[in-house]
């Protein structure tokens, strides 16, 4: 059978790219960068050309701070995103996850996904990886309440630290491993349901803080929410439990969030540094533009998504599977990102705070307050925002992101 013909505007594309390869080659920079340029115009959807014209035109913004805290941490940690399929066991009103959140169980192959993790973890130590992080991606569903959750944090604990969101409505003793409760840390919203049985909750988090686990509260400060959070910080505080501010994304009473929270209302949510760390910060921003098509990412390399079967794919978003991890950081393929950010110029996780926020779990340290784990001055914490938003500028800008638009 024949193939079917390469439209027009594609050929021209693979022309240009061609001359602008050997232009490179020549060290013709402003050729090879003009020929790149005429194959995004005729394709803008040509991931190759999108790689070679940004590598050339990036231009490294000056990170004074940044660059001084990553001195202080060896390497950049390894993340296995471990995807976890179940429904949700809550009907929160703000869930952004709404739709998604009634999933049937997916189970479980635990020997194909150790075998598998084994394999990830020699390569991880074939790069330097200092620790791992098992990050659960539970798509909208609450993983505690999936069948095989326990055999799940044995397998995944062994590893290194275990991190997953959770409402905390399910009686721990249930599900929490034996052994290496140190190595799992709990990020657990307070959501409305869950302020209907308020004891219940504390008496959760504070059976997993004595068994030795990570346990972060969160409260997500909707605006119809935000008059109970001095009530809610001073219960809290007098349980010992941590609590964390987050910002409420998405539209409510025709207003965008965060950008349309008021003074008062900020004032009113007293977010700390540690509720406002620089990830929290330029995510609204970072969302301008969320095609990431051409620009090096570690997904895939220091991020690995693993899959219920063992096999594994760069990410949620890139779902092709890998035969084995990539050797290095490489142009992402899609024309949506939904992850968190991994380029490998601006990700969550080669800065300071990761490092030492996830370290002394991933070694099984006893649990220590949210104070002592923050990475930095509260007074770095906007700064070193600015500087990752001239990162984000930069990247859209070198890759073109405004000048040839996907249709
Ligand atoms: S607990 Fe989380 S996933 Fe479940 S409904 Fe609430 S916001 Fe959505
Ligand atoms: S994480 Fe996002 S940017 Fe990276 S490969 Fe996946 S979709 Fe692309």
């Amino acid at each position: 059978m024949n193939n079917p013909p390469i439209p027009s505007h594609k050929m021209q594309a693979h022309i240009a790219y061609a001359i602008g390869t050997q232009a490179e080659a020549a060290n013709e920079l402003d050729k090879a960068k003009q020929a790149y340029m005429f194959a995004l115009r005729s394709d803008p959807t040509y991931t190759q050309a999108i790689a070679r014209l940004g590598h050339l035109r990036f231009v490294e913004p000056a990170q004074p701070i940044l660059g001084g805290l990553r001195k202080e941490t060896p390497d950049v940690p390894g993340i296995i995103t471990v995807q976890v399929r179940n429904p949700c066991n809550f009907r929160c009103f703000y869930c952004a996850a709404k739709g998604h959140n009634n999933e049937p169980v997916e189970r479980f192959d635990l020997d194909a996904m150790k075998a598998q993790l084994d394999k990830i973890k020699i390569f991880y130590d074939s790069i330097n990886v200092p620790f791992i992080v098992c990050d659960l991606e539970c798509g909208g569903g609450e993983p505690t309440v999936h069948p095989q959750f326990k055999a799940l944090m044995e397998l995944l604990s062994n590893y290194g630290a275990v991190s997953f969101p959770s409402n905390n409505s399910q009686d721990p003793k249930r599900w929490l491993p034996q052994e290496r409760t140190q190595r799992l840390l709990v990020i657990s919203c307070l959501h409305p349901e869950a302020e209907a049985n308020i004891d219940r909750y504390l008496k959760n988090a504070r059976y997993l803080l004595d068994q030795g686990c990570w346990f972060q509260g969160q409260f997500i400060a909707h605006p119809a929410r935000i008059d109970k959070i001095a009530h809610y910080k001073k219960l809290f505080s007098d349980a010992g439990i941590p609590l964390a501010m987050t910002n409420f994304l998405g539209e409510y009473n025709n207003k965008q969030y965060p950008h349309a929270y008021t003074k008062e209302e900020i004032k009113k949510i007293g977010f700390s540094a540690s509720d406002n760390w620089w990830f929290q910060q330029i995510s609204p921003y970072a969302n301008r533009i969320r095609n990431f098509r051409g620009i090096p990412c570690l997904a895939g390399n220091r991020n690995i998504y693993l899959y219920k079967d063992g096999s594994i794919s760069r990410c949620l978003y890139d779902a092709k599977r890998l035969d084995t991890p990539n050797a290095k950081p490489e142009p992402c393929r899609i024309s949506h990102c939904g992850c968190d950010l991994f380029l490998e110029k601006l990700n969550r996780i080669d800065t300071v705070d990761y490092y030492k926020y996830h370290h002394p779990i991933a070694q099984g340290k006893q649990a220590v307050s949210p104070k002592q784990r923050c990475g930095w001055p509260e007074e770095l914490c906007y700064p070193i925002a600015d500087e990752q938003k001239a990162m984000y500028d930069e990247l859209m800008k070198a890759y073109g992101k405004d000048q040839f638009e996907e249709k």
